[in-house]
């Protein structure tokens, strides 16, 4: 610590309490750790979850499965959702993963390959993977002799609890899967897992939410923020009244200012586009982001505020999704950009 350089504290603690607020609301949380846990570290977050009780992961690319399969113990079932490519098929056996089965070219390839245990699904509107309800009627009609351990879907609003997508999806998906019966079911990410009761099914596969992320445009209070960044204060300057600061000399003081210069860039990861809009916290106070973000540098307004050379700002946590909504962006994908020059630490 100490080291100039910033900061990215990722509380193990939160994380689990947030996979347990999921466990709460239904028969069986899993969590989806794709994406290296959403830029986190699967290698410690799926290990995190499974200690609370977790046995059911979700990654999109089998590689991402292979090296999660070294993590976790064998009773915990990874499924893969991109599915199977064909020639891959030694990759789920070797380390005992399961495809999501996406399309009829996804399932012949499995079933050339040797089969084993496997998801199918069925798509209620995204539109992007899974099988149409014809394709998934032709399925169930022809004996399909699939060793299936799971029937799922994939909800495309459910961030927004007023579209009326969400219940149409859920109508769609419980007459689809009632052509695999005896087959467990599950429908919810994260934001379906927080629209209510009849959203749980069997299964949910919460992911943004386990790390902090809001998934519904109404917040969940009892979700707790996962990641903060603590960038050092490299120095301190005054900014009178008409000079600007920063490439392109883009913001000018309306009057005299106390600014902080913090190492964090967006080489980091913290988007360029968290200007204008996104802030710092400096003992929870608000520290707005005053001219560009740079590749390795970014000011903040600390006029009134206690701030001196070698002080922590404090970026994200529970700024996250305001300072993705600066950038333009969703929480998801700041978490995701986060870069490699940060100095990690794991909370427990
Ligand atoms: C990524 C993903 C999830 C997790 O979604 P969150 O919104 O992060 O909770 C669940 N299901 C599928 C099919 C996904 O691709």
């Amino acid at each position: 610590m100490a080291d100039g350089r910033a900061v990215l504290r990722i509380d193990l603690a939160a994380a689990r309490a947030n996979w347990r607020l999921f466990a709460g609301l239904a028969p069986e949380a899993g969590a989806t750790v794709k994406a290296d846990a959403y830029g986190l570290g699967a290698d410690r977050l799926a290990p995190a979850f499974e200690a609370e009780g977790c046995r059911t992961f979700f990654v999109a690319q089998v590689q991402e499965g292979a090296a999660l399969r070294a993590l976790l113990h064998a009773d915990c079932a990874i499924y893969v959702y991109n599915g199977p490519a064909g020639g891959d098929h030694y990759l789920y056996s070797d380390h005992a993963l399961r495809p999501v089965l996406n399309s009829p070219e996804q399932i012949a390839a499995w079933r050339d390959g040797g089969g084993g245990a496997c998801a199918l699904h069925i798509d209620t509107g995204m539109n992007r993977l899974g099988l149409s309800a014809d394709e998934a009627r032709d399925l169930a009609a022809t004996g399909h002799g699939l060793d299936l351990r799971l029937v799922m879907s994939h909800l495309a609003c459910a961030d927004d609890p007023d579209n009326a997508m969400t219940a149409r999806q859920l109508a769609d998906f419980k007459a689809l899967s009632a052509l695999f019966p005896g087959v467990p079911r599950s429908l919810s990410n994260s934001a379906g897992a927080l629209t209510g009761p009849d959203y749980q099914f069997d299964l949910t596969r919460p992911g943004v939410g386990l790390y902090g992320g809001q998934p519904r445009s109404t917040p969940c209070p009892d979700l707790k923020p996962v990641v903060r960044i603590a960038a050092p204060v490299i120095r301190l300057r005054t900014l009178k009244q008409g000079e600007a600061i920063g490439y392109g000399a883009a913001f000018t003081a309306p009057q005299d200012m106390k600014v902080a210069i913090v190492a964090l860039g967006y080489a980091d990861g913290f988007l360029r586009a968290s200007w204008p809009g996104g802030y710092g916290l400096l003992d929870g106070a608000r520290a707005p982001l005053v001219g560009r973000v740079s590749m390795d540098l970014a000011a903040v307004d600390v006029t009134g505020l206690d701030a001196a050379p070698g002080a922590m700002v404090e970026f994200l946590g529970p700024a996250l999704e305001d300072t993705a909504r600066a950038a333009g962006t969703i929480s998801y994908e700041f978490l995701t950009r986060l870069g490699a020059r940060f100095e990690r630490v794991y909370a427990e």
